[in-house]
């Protein structure tokens, strides 16, 4: 199992839901219940990794985190595997 989701970056282990949801109802080990649920990715308008890499930093500095912070923690999106196959 990837530590890390393939899609949006965040922990595995901070997924409350321990990790999305194959169309088959099994758990996804590659992405977050954030990104993927039912086989299918959750926000069909992020198809790069610079707008998912836009979009985390939205959600982070909504939960307050600092911007510089917010990019730290979202700069490997673009190695992730959803977009390192593109
Ligand atoms: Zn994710």
């Amino acid at each position: 199992m990837n530590t890390l989701c393939q899609s949006c970056g965040m922990p595995m282990k901070k997924d409350p839901l321990n990790g999305g949801t194959n169309a088959d109802a099994s758990k996804s080990a590659e992405y977050c219940s954030y990104c993927f649920q039912d086989g299918a990715f959750c926000s069909p308008e992020i198809t790069t990794a610079q707008e998912m890499q836009t979009f985390c930093i939205g959600k982070l500095k909504e939960h307050g985190m600092p911007g510089f912070m917010a990019w730290l923690l979202t700069r490997n999106i673009p190695k992730l595997k959803r977009w390192a196959a593109k």
